[in-house]
């Protein structure tokens, strides 16, 4: 028996609600306004994943803490352990965006890098 779930697509403003239709190996998309629905419909349901934001504390800086960013989706089962290990990242200035400030997150293959410069604290 086809299984059904109600979605709001997450891609654009405009949150289409998405009806998507599990049957067997057969994923079914309906109420999107573009392509980018269907196709976040039927990973939504078959593999979903996120990127995560977060701040973790920085030395020495200019600001007290820096915001990050996981550098790809990681599967969404693995936010939690994901943002335990990001709770434990101490950063010291200076930072610059794109700084890896965590290997391989909760070993997901993916890196926690910085999403902002930040400048030495002057005295
Ligand atoms: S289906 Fe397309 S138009 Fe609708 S919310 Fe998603 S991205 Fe936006």
């Amino acid at each position: 028996m086809a299984e059904v779930r109600e979605l709001t697509c997450i891609n654009c403003p405009l949150g289409c609600a998405l009806t998507v239709t599990i049957d067997g190996n057969a994923v079914t998309v309906a109420g999107n306004t573009c392509p980018r629905g269907e196709a976040y419909g039927k990973k939504e349901v078959t593999d979903p994943t996120r990127i995560v934001t977060s701040t973790v504390p920085v030395s020495d800086g200019d600001i007290a803490r820096v915001p990050v960013k996981t550098a790809a989706d990681i599967p969404k089962g693995r936010i939690f352990a994901v943002m335990e290990e990001i709770h434990r990242v101490h950063a010291k200035a200076p930072v610059a965006i794109g700084d890896v400030l965590l290997h391989d997150a909760a070993g997901t293959g993916v890196d926690i890098v910085a999403a902002r410069d930040v400048a030495v604290r002057k005295a």
